[in-house]
Formats: structure tokens, sequence, C-alpha cells
């Protein structure tokens, strides 16, 4: 272990001085950090401060440095059809080019995984949140059968697969009666 530099600013800074500039320097990092804020979508995400697992390779190469390898985390959020919570492991792959700003061939930059960087610091906050997002599911389920929730009194179908309404609500029945009174009044004063 090496005690000579001051702590990262943040769990998902990573110092390369000491493999930057040097072509074909590697560095291997597995670590387990505090999830950051917003860490998925409206529906599921990682929680913030939850572990994650982090198995880093940062690479030194003649534009910067290559940093690739996986996120794992669980996911949480709430099914689409039954609002149960959801928890979901996941494993993503990711991958970034941080590049110094005076490369020689700073072609790349329309990539979408292509970050400048001061040549000290690598910054993964970007790279692990599109490696997580990418792999949540646009609409969580339970379970991949999910049947929902019952239209009519809002019971989760799983729960009470046989259930069944004969009649209609006599909440409902009597609801319909006064709208009836209400038009055929207001047709009268019409
Ligand atoms: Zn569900
Ligand atoms: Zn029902």
């Amino acid at each position: 272990m090496s005690h000579h530099h001051r702590p990262a600013a943040s769990p998902l800074h990573f110092s390369v001085r000491e493999i930057a500039r040097r072509p074909g320097a590697q560095s291997i990092v597995s670590t387990v950090v505090p999830a950051p804020a917003v860490l998925g979508t409206d529906m599921i995400g990682v929680p913030e401060g939850a572990d994650m697992t982090l198995e880093l390779s940062f690479e030194s190469v003649s534009e910067g440095i290559w940093v690739h390898g996986t996120v794992a985390a669980e996911a949480i959020g709430e099914c689409g059809r039954c609002l149960d919570i959801v928890r979901l492991p996941i494993n993503a792959a990711l991958q970034g080019l941080f590049a110094y700003p005076d490369r020689e061939f700073p072609g790349d930059d329309e990539s979408e995984d292509v970050f400048e960087f001061d040549g000290d610091v690598v910054e993964l906050e970007e790279v692990v949140r599109d490696a997580v997002v990418t792999v949540l599911p646009f609409t969580p389920l339970c379970r991949p059968d999910c049947p929902g929730l019952c239209d009519q009194c809002g019971a989760r179908l799983a729960d009470y697969p046989d259930h069944v309404h004969d009649d209609v609500d006599p909440r409902w029945s009597a609801l319909s009666t006064l709208v009836t009174d209400e038009s055929l009044t207001e047709q009268k004063e019409n």
C-alpha cells in the first residue's frame, strides 16, 4: 500500500498518477464503494450509499487512460404492475477512455466513451452511471408474469389469484343512480 497520496475526494475518483504517461503500464483495482446519488431511473436504481463492487482495470495508452471492468450492486425499485418492491442484482460492464488534453490524435471526442481529464485523477461517476442505467429494466417487474392489480378493488392479483367481483360494488351502483338523477334534473331545468 502506498500512503503518499491524499485520499481522493470522491470514492469514484481514482488517482492514476503512477501509470499516466507510461503507455503499457496497468493497474488493477478491486474495491467496494458507496453508490453515488441518482444511480438509476425513476422506477429503479441503486440506493445512494449502498455497496457497489468495482472490478477495474486502468491501462495506460498513448492517448490517456483506458478504463474497463464491471460494477455490481443491488438495484431497488417498484414493480410496474403491482407496485411491490423489486430487488434486482445487477452486474454491468463499463468502459471509458480518459484522454489527455494535449494528446496527439484527439479524433475520438464524438464517442460517448471519451472523457478529457487532467492526467492525474480519473472520475468514474459518469461511466458507472451509464453502465448501470444501461442494464436496468425500463419497466421493472417483481416477476416476469406478475398479474398486476385488480382494476376494481386494487388487490394484488398474485396474492388473490381466484378473487372475482360478482357484481358491481353497491357504492358504484348508488353513484350511477345519482348521476342519472342529476342529468334528469338538468334536462328538466333546460
Ligand atoms: Zn408485480
Ligand atoms: Zn378486486
